[in-house]
């Protein structure tokens, strides 16, 4: 994309485990709640105070890492990491460095480039290395809006602080925006689909961050780096980095030199723009946590929590692609999250179509829910039904374009296919000879375009076919109409 230069991105992914209260003390985690409502001597750091660690979240930092296919240490030990912001009550923040939960992983995803109208152009496997995957409590929150004299005051809120988090970082191993762009995507749902964080941008309860440099094609050295912060969403961060690959290359085109520092996306502007520096080459001072044994698990606990997962997303989608005959996209959609996945093989059991079960859900059903902002959880149309409904197009008993509207009308009113095509009085006619008494009136009536047919107009068929299925009220059964119609034609 750039002559000669090559991009090399490294991600930091901080996922919110999804616990209901955080990590060294039983406060709640809920989102929302008054300013430091959720606080207490624990989490506000007080003296004396001792942190006691919640197994539940070595239960989800395990599920996080068995997701990603990532090995777990059986010890680690959460170690101190010192800093000052008011948002950091004890002045240190309870994390770990040299003995992680988890490292030297590797993660593969699937990947590809885009084209101008951002459409996946060809997808390939592409090998992450994942340096490690650590335990952590949350900083709280510095507030400068919506408050009294907010120029004068900094407001600080600690319900956040203490908030369960597991931290990924990558080796320097994406080049393309694009691979950090599903890179951030496999691992959203990889997280959500065990139920080990909600993974949400938006929310919050995933932040990422992106360290981006450029070099030109040959050199062995890394350029230096900007740290990309305030990536609200995926395609934010992609964007973000696209910016910033275009303006380091146009500063050491023109003979510029670049500084290592953290800059903001500002998603109004588009750009990204230096922070303020807070952190100068920083010596965090790490040691071992004295307040907290080792962490210890044992390889029982780990097999307990493996044997607890569902079939992994990668691995659904290649076994629907396999048993289900499944394109990659098809099967890529109906795994993007667990519920999904679940609706369709619930559907295909009621239908026994899955291909067709596969159309109906992604073309219909998902517009119908996406138009209701709703996910396949809250699907007033269940995959029973979906299900029963394929079967009804299957057998023949209503048509094709009649499923759409009783597919809308389940929609609406929650009811099942069979009492709505009972109610709308909606049947397709696939009697032969109830067919063959239409087309023949049909072919009576029309004596002049029999003959022009006869003679050569082979485009008339479709005048013949419409004027079958407008006989019928459109009940009658499309491909047996083709099939009598073209018999009776020809003798
Ligand atoms: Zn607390």
């Amino acid at each position: 994309m750039h002559d000669g230069w090559e991009t090399i991105i490294g991600l930091e992914i901080h996922a919110q485990l999804n616990t209901e209260s955080k990590i060294f003390c039983g406060c709640s985690t809920r989102f929302g709640d008054e300013p430091n409502e959720n606080t207490c001597p624990v989490c506000l750091g007080l003296p004396g105070a001792l942190p006691v660690l919640n197994r539940r979240v070595v239960e989800l930092g395990a599920r996080a890492a068995l997701a990603l296919g990532l090995h777990i240490n059986q010890l680690s030990i959460f170690a101190r990491k010192n800093y000052f912001y008011p948002d950091l009550p004890k002045g240190y923040q309870i994390s770990q460095f040299d003995q992680p939960f988890s490292a030297h992983g590797e993660l593969e995803i699937m990947t590809a480039e885009r084209d101008e109208a951002g459409h996946p152009v060809e997808w390939r496997p592409k090998k992450i290395q994942i340096t490690r995957l650590h335990l952590e409590e949350d900083a709280g929150k510095n507030v400068h809006e919506g408050l009294p004299e907010v120029d004068r005051y900094s407001y600080i809120d600690l319900n956040r602080a203490g908030t369960p988090l597991a931290e990924i970082v990558t080796e320097p191993d994406f080049r393309t925006s694009w691979e950090a762009y599903d890179y951030v995507n496999h691992v959203r749902r990889a997280l959500q689909w065990v139920g080990a964080s909600e993974a949400d941008m938006e929310k919050g309860n995933l932040r990422c961050e992106a360290n981006v440099s450029v070099r030109r094609i040959g050199d062995d050295k890394f350029g230096t780096k900007s740290e990309l912060k305030n990536l609200n969403s995926v395609r934010f961060m992609q964007r973000a980095i696209e910016y910033e690959v275009e303006r380091q290359i146009s500063v050491l085109e023109s003979g510029g030199t670049l500084r290592q520092e953290t800059r903001l996306w500002d998603d109004k502007l588009m750009e990204t723009r230096p922070m303020r520096s807070k952190e100068e080459a920083h010596d965090y001072r790490y040691f071992p946590e004295p307040d907290l044994p080792p962490l210890v698990v044992s390889e029982d606990f780990i097999e307990r929590i493996r044997a607890s997962m569902p079939e992994l997303p990668e691995a659904r989608r290649k076994r629907f692609m396999e048993q289900y005959n499944l394109t990659f996209s098809d099967a890529s959609q109906l795994t993007s999250e667990l519920a999904l996945a679940d609706f369709y093989e619930n559907a295909v059991a009621a239908s026994g179509n899955a291909r067709a079960t596969a159309n109906w859900l992604r073309s219909e059903l998902l517009r119908e829910l996406e138009a209701a902002n709703l996910s396949a959880v809250d699907s007033p149309v269940s995959a029973a039904e979906l299900g029963a409904l394929v079967g009804m197009i299957d057998e023949g008993k209503i048509s094709g374009k009649q499923g759409k509207d009783v597919l809308v009308e389940m929609f609406k009113t929650g009811k099942g296919a069979e009492t709505i095509v009972a109610d709308q009085g909606l049947v397709q006619v696939s009697d032969t000879g109830e067919i063959d008494r239409i087309i023949d009136e049909v072919i009576a009536a029309n004596a002049k375009q029999l003959a022009d047919y006869r003679a050569g107009k082979e485009a008339l068929f479709g005048f013949f076919v419409g004027q079958a299925m407008k006989a019928s009220k459109g009940k009658a059964n499309p491909k047996i109409v083709n099939e009598r119609l073209s018999a009776k034609l020809k003798a």
